[in-house]
């Protein structure tokens, strides 16, 4: 069976072509699935009876199937765990704010970064995930999220589980998909690709001129602390990537944000505040203090086990100090933390 979500429109006009029908029917059934939202081909009238039958026959719209979820009574978030055909689970976030509603979706099962502080890292890498996968999460949730709840996915951000540049070819589909003019109520600033950093990825798709907004996670200005906490940073170090920032934000005209998790004594200090300075004075940037989020339901070894959050008044504080030097602030609330769905807290164990 064929699988007709996360193909690009090129893709279908191609499949079209292959069996017989005008390449219009591409553009046709991308408004089907992206902007009204139907997934059913049987309801998909301006099909021709018989067409109708052969794409229920020979192709499928979904590849991923609900697992399980669980909602946050305080903050509205939800958190699905999505089974793909080969019987891995992913999991994918609803977080529902004032003025907009994000999706936090994933594109790996796990991730092979080891990131210290993450409990995605903690579980290992088990495969990238197709562009029909990362696709599907967004198609499943959000029509589930606004049966329920009435609010529509507004925003789309990169970052569940796994590092969206080392499965760069089916992102950028999914983010092609995504930033298409059917695809009603998300463009191009509406959508963040959260990266731990890969230089020529960021140079190849500043390139594509898909334009998203892009999140660096920089966690410290230092490279010696960041490359403990992060040992990608010994392979692309600060200094290999911020010419491909430079570039990445001269090309797309948009700024970059800087994620920034923090720990007690780690990257707090007045020093990190002088060194952040320095570099987010060489590119057009803000930053975003994050509290740093418990794995201990991972049980983590090593320093892993001994990181602790920065507390709410010190964040406020290093927040305004940063002010000071006239960068721009955002404070993340945690949000999701009590069903273990806030950032970095996405991962299953037994897979
Ligand atoms: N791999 C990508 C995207 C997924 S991680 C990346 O690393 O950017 C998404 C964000 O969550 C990153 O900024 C990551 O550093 C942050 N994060 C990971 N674990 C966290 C934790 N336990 N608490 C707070 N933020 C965390
Ligand atoms: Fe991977 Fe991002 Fe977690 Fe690091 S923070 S292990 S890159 S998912």
């Amino acid at each position: 069976m064929i699988n007709l979500v996360g193909k690009t429109k090129s893709e279908l006009e191609e499949f079209f072509i292959s069996i017989n029908e005008p390449k219009f029917r591409a553009k046709q059934l991308f408004e089907w699935f992206y902007d009204k939202r139907e997934s059913d081909f049987s309801q998909m009238l301006n099909f021709s009876k018989s067409l109708r039958e052969k794409l229920q026959n020979e192709s499928k719209a979904h590849s991923l199937s609900f697992s399980d979820s669980q909602f946050s009574i305080q903050t509205s978030t939800k958190k699905y765990l999505l089974q793909t055909e080969d019987n891995r689970q992913i999991e994918a976030v609803i977080i529902p704010e004032e003025k907009r509603t994000t999706l936090c979706i994933s594109t790996q099962v796990g991730c092979p970064l080891d990131c210290k502080f993450c409990a995605t890292g903690l579980m290992g890498f088990k495969r990238n995930l197709t562009t029909a996968e990362i696709v599907d999460q967004y198609l499943l949730t959000q029509k589930d999220y606004g049966k329920d709840y009435g609010k529509d996915v507004t925003n789309i951000v990169y970052m569940g589980m796994g590092e969206p540049l080392l499965n760069y070819e089916n992102t950028l589909k999914s983010l092609k998909i995504f930033t298409s003019e059917e695809t009603r109520g998300l463009s191009r600033n509406r959508i963040t690709v959260s990266t731990s950093g890969i230089p020529h990825r960021i140079i190849d798709l500043a390139n594509t001129g898909v334009k998203v907004k892009l999140a660096l996670s920089l966690h410290s200005a230092f490279e010696e602390v960041r490359s403990k906490l992060m040992p990608i940073n010994n392979k692309y170090p600060i200094s290999e990537l911020l010419p491909a920032l430079q570039f990445y934000a001269k090309e797309t005209k948009t700024r970059i944000t800087f994620e920034y998790t923090m720990f007690a004594g780690i990257n707090d200090r007045d020093e990190d505040i002088r060194e952040l300075g320095k570099l987010m004075n060489k590119l057009p940037s803000k930053i975003n203090l994050i509290p740093f989020n418990s794995i201990s339901h991972m049980a983590p070894d090593g320093i892993s086990a001994s990181l602790k959050s920065t507390t709410r008044e010190k964040i406020l504080e290093f927040a305004d100090k940063l002010r000071e030097k006239n960068l721009t602030v955002l404070l993340r609330n945690t949000q999701g933390d009590d069903i273990a769905a806030a950032c970095g807290q996405l991962a299953i164990k037994k897979s």
